[in-house]
């Protein structure tokens, strides 16, 4: 296929913004692709080239195709990044660009789909020495053949960022249209594999073959989210009772993947970090016999054995050298609460209670390093709360409450889990705007305007922030978002929604100022969350849930 038809494609997505209309679309596009064409539009479509589980990436910056665009049109770079400024979108204003190129180029032939998807392939394997000529090399060759408007979904494909409102949603729904077979089929048989290429070829196969894809061991899945509430008398009507209740700890969630010697271990955006935590391999080597897929939270803890705050302990995922001093400076203990597939067997349909069953026949404790979550099974109010008190003075979060026959659901939030902290009521959004800070933060980024999904997955803003905010920090976001920044206009910045960050308020007051309808009373940065994506920001019904059930409002 020419990569021009999908660019067509693309084209009509961003005529229509009703979801029906984008359905039908694809789904037209979708029924005469050959297997492999279908696969590549398909992630192409949701704005990557590789599936969810894995973790590679194109590792291509605005920068990087603006240079390339810059030298082979005769427009300077600054130009482009004033169009950048105009339209906030790199798609458009390379497609500007190409538009007026001031030269000619004579050596042209039509980009197929194939070859597109081959060159990125190359560029994402090229690493170290010399990699930026070789790069350079193959972003020159596709976008001297690109016609403007393949140049404008290009760059958008190689920053991941599609902007056609075409999320996993519609393709689902496609993908079942073009096969006439139930959607929530196609969502299972997508949360297992977490590989929407993937299903899209075996809906083709029919019912049978897409029910057969299941989990995989090595190949990560979407982590089950937890919904919040403030009591357990609230909780308790959700999950309903008796229910498990454990402590919430307050490290970063891991899912770890067993097979005979081999581990790998996982962060919830499903970034491999097993290199990072070569003590907790070691843990599960002598804990665990099993072909298993569990998961637990892997907290911090000092060398008099009390737990450290998170944010001690980010800073070992990031770790990337001396990974043995980290070990030994910054000790971590993993508590196992749930297992997902077990000697053969995928487990997410089975209730909880059996699941815990299996996993505690499956983990031997390692005093200190892994143990399983504390947990109890109560139907009773005042147990549960002592529980909770227990949970905060042991210098927890506070605790999750389980549904004791829910089966494991990748991915969503979807009430079978829930989570009560102690703190004030705390949001995690994300930061879609900053402004510079003056005076002594002139360097700084200074005010952050915070956003929310709304039911869309789209992101509308809900305040903005700039106190409770450290030096320090204020400096880490400075250079985390450098690069996310879209365009500025004056002090002000339009940021790529990328960064979450947790924010604490007084109060959730309605108000017309942003497209939320709700603003934040006194909110307060607390912290970077950088083991959360965009996508597992809080909602607007959150928010709206939040607002109806406080009293005082
Ligand atoms: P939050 O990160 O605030 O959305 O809360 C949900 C997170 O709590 C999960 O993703 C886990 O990383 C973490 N967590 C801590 N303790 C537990 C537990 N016992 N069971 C499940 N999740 C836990």
């Amino acid at each position: 296929m020419e990569f021009s038809k999908l660019c067509e494609t693309f084209k009509l997505f961003e005529k229509t913004t009703s979801r029906l209309e984008k359905t039908e679309i694809l789904t037209i596009l979708l029924k005469d692709l050959e297997n492999k064409e279908l696969e590549i539009t398909i992630q192409f479509v949701l704005g990557s080239i590789f599936p969810n589980w894995s973790a590679q990436k194109i590792g291509i910056g605005e920068k990087l195709i603006i240079k390339v665009v810059s030298d082979i049109t005769g427009i300077s770079e600054k130009e482009i990044l004033l169009f950048l400024k105009e339209t906030g979108d790199i798609g458009c204003s390379i497609e500007k660009a190409m538009e007026q190129k001031k030269q000619v180029f004579f050596l042209s032939e039509s980009l197929t789909l194939s070859r597109v998807y081959n060159d990125l392939l190359k560029l994402s394997n090229y690493e170290g020495k010399r990699s930026q000529e070789k790069k350079i090399r193959i972003l020159s060759g596709l976008l001297t053949n690109a016609s403007p408007i393949e140049a404008r979904y290009l760059s958008r494909i190689l920053v991941e960022t599609m902007r056609t409102g075409v999320a996993e949603g519609i393709v689902r729904d496609a993908i079942a249209k073009t096969n006439n077979l139930p959607s929530s089929k196609v969502e299972k048989a997508y949360m297992v594999s977490n590989d929407m290429g993937l299903v899209a070829r075996m809906a083709r196969e029919g019912e049978e073959a897409l029910s057969s894809l299941s989990l995989k061991i090595f190949r990560p899945i979407k982590m089950m989210a937890a919904q919040k509430v403030a009591t357990i008398a609230e909780g308790s009507k959700i999950v309903g009772l008796p229910c498990a209740i454990e402590y919430k700890y307050d490290g970063f969630r891991m899912q770890i993947h067993k097979k005979g010697k081999k581990i790998k271990i996982f962060t919830r955006r499903l970034e491999d970090v097993t290199a990072q935590f070569k003590d907790v391999v070691d843990a599960i080597e002598k804990s665990v016999i099993d072909e298993c897929i569990i998961e637990g939270e892997t907290i911090g803890v000092s060398h008099n054995g009390k737990w450290l705050p998170f944010q001690k302990i980010s800073r070992r995922i990031k770790r990337k050298y001396d990974i043995d001093e980290i070990i030994e400076k910054i000790p971590v203990m993993t508590n196992i609460f749930d297992i997902l597939y077990h000697n053969g067997n995928s487990l997410i349909d089975t209730p909880f209670k059996e699941r815990r069953r299996i996993l505690e026949t499956v983990i031997t404790p390692v005093e200190g390093k892994l143990v399983l979550s504390k947990m109890i099974i109560t139907d009773n109010e005042n147990e549960a709360n002592a529980f909770f008190s227990e949970s905060l003075s042991k210098g927890n979060e506070g605790i999750m409450l389980k549904n004791l026959e829910s089966p494991y659901v990748p991915g969503l939030r979807v009430g079978n889990m829930l989570k009560m902290k102690s703190v004030l009521e705390s949001l995690d959004c994300i930061i879609i705007g900053a402004e510079w800070g003056t005076g002594r933060r002139a360097n700084l980024m200074g005010t952050f305007l915070l956003a929310i999904l709304d039911e869309d997955g789209k992101t509308v803003p809900i305040g903005k922030v700039a106190t409770g905010i450290t030096d320090e920090l204020l400096e880490t976001l400075t250079t985390k978002l450098t690069p996310l920044v879209e365009y500025e206009k004056g002090r002000e910045l339009k940021i790529k929604p990328d960064l979450v960050v947790e924010v604490a308020y007084e109060e959730i007051q309605k108000s017309p100022t942003y497209e939320s309808g709700f603003a934040l009373r006194f909110p307060r940065l607390i912290r970077l969350r950088e083991d959360k994506g965009p996508e597992d920001a809080d909602t607007i019904l959150r928010v709206f849930e939040i607002y109806e059930s406080d009293d005082r409002y």
